[in-house]
């Protein structure tokens, strides 16, 4: 089926050929709070996270990773239903903290994180940190020996081998994440020789985008030898073996859904596997997604301003652009640029289509949000969606880029919604900066 039908089927309404969001339509919104915008559905998030937890063993928790969408309305939520907070930088866990999550529900992982972010967390609490490094768990230590702390570390390894449809083929890439899994005893040793930091297990995360369950099985499986031959090295059981995340979501027409079910299968059967195992006993295991919780959620909507013909290719041009979905312009780290699901979504009634290409207010051609794309007969006022978008959409773009408004953020709850980021509006734990 094709994606945005997919969609408007599985998480949202039409009414009289308007998108619908919660109950309310997709124009309704834009004029309560202008254009562009991004629009998260709290009930695309909840069943997200209803899937996954219905499909996984009682022993597994899940952690929301930060950096997919760091709305601090969106941490208020996934802190209420229960989950904990994986977090990247000193910036994320000062969000997490100020979203009302208690310290020991955050984990903190990612390369180069430096003396005064590991200062920070030591001193305030943090439920575990990912070391990516022996020189990390020096410095580590070192920082708990001097504020007198002491810090449960879990190891993030860089698995000697690569999930390959189900198969684990050896030779794993070089990687600036984790410990490589050659190194890992050497650096354990590391880490159990010293006085602060307690040797919690194994941080797995070995990609993003991954739609095929059995690549992630094949990786867990793995990871739960690494675990096992860890715990064996420290002689106890280990306190967490964390899977990362990676869950994908279908953005392309050839991409469909990750079979959560058999995902849960195969996991059910791989905690069974372990269950008279001593280095699981009273394990708890952890899978931090992101993208795969916010991202069906969120939808960036535009409005057409101009409409022109160049040469022949007509282009529909409208107040949002790369600036505020670089993913969508094809430019964060895609291999080929591809569109994402778009819509004219005041105009999902009429069949007639043409081939438009679809472009933003920036003065480069980098900001082209859909190549070629085939959409009904459009007009200026229109609106035009780019879905899933609730995912390294707004957060992992150039929203300085030729200073436009960072675009508003709107929380959607069934029959309310409400503005959960002002337009204009980037970081907002820093809102108390002095004027210069
Ligand atoms: C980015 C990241 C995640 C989340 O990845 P998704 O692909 O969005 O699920 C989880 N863990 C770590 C350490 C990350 O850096």
């Amino acid at each position: 089926m094709e994606r945005v039908a997919e969609l408007l089927e599985r998480s949202f309404k039409l009414r009289d050929g308007v998108l619908v969001v919660g109950e309310a339509g997709i124009d309704e919104l834009a004029a309560t709070y202008g254009t562009p915008l991004f629009v998260y559905d709290r009930a695309v998030v909840d069943a997200q996270l209803r899937l996954l937890r219905d499909a996984l063993p009682a022993s597994f928790d899940l952690f929301y990773s930060i950096k997919a969408n760091p709305n601090a309305t969106i941490l208020r939520h996934f802190i209420t239903a229960g989950c904990g907070l994986e977090v990247a930088s000193a910036g994320e866990f000062e969000q997490a903290r100020a979203s009302g999550s208690p310290t020991e529900r955050i984990v903190f992982a990612g390369p180069g994180k430096t003396d005064e972010e590991l200062e920070l967390v030591a001193a305030a609490g943090i439920g575990e940190i990912h070391a990516e490094s022996a020189a990390e768990v020096d410095r580590l230590a070192a920082i708990c020996d001097r504020l007198d702390r002491t810090i449960a570390v879990a190891l993030r390894v860089n698995p000697g081998t690569e999930a390959v449809g189900g198969a684990m083929r050896m030779g794993g890439a070089p990687s600036p994440f984790g410990v490589d899994e050659e190194a890992l005893e050497s650096v354990l040793e590391r880490l159990l020789s010293t006085e602060r930091l307690t040797f919690a297990g194994i941080h797995l995360y070995a990609g993003t985008q991954i739609l095929d369950h059995e690549v992630l099985l094949a990786q867990y499986r793995h990871g739960l030898e690494i675990a096992r031959r860890a715990s064996a090295q420290a002689g106890h059981a280990l306190a967490t073996v964390d899977f990362g995340g990676g869950l994908g979501i279908p953005y392309f027409p050839s991409e469909s859904q990750l079979d959560v079910a058999r995902l849960g299968d195969g996991l059910t059967a791989l905690s069974n596997g372990v269950v008279d195992d001593a280095a699981f006993a009273g394990t708890r295991f952890v899978l931090e997604p992101g993208r795969f919780l916010v991202g069906e959620a969120g939808i960036y909507v535009a409005r057409i301003t101009d409409i022109k013909v160049s040469r022949g290719k007509k282009f529909l041009i409208t107040d949002g652009g790369m600036h505020h979905h670089l993913a969508a312009s094809g430019n964060l780290g895609m291999l080929i640029k591809r569109n994402f699901p778009a819509a004219i979504v005041t105009k999902l009634a009429v069949a007639e289509r043409e081939t438009v290409d679809l472009v933003g207010p920036l003065c480069t051609p980098l900001d082209t949000i859909g190549r070629s794309v085939s959409l009904p007969p459009a007009e200026v006022g229109d609106l035009v969606a780019i879905f899933q978008s609730g995912a390294y959409a707004r957060a992992a773009s150039p929203l300085g880029f030729l200073s436009h408004l960072a675009p508003p953020e709107v929380w959607v709850d069934g029959g309310s919604h409400s503005l959960i980021r002002q337009r204009g509006e980037t970081v907002d734990y820093l809102r108390d900066q002095p004027q210069l």
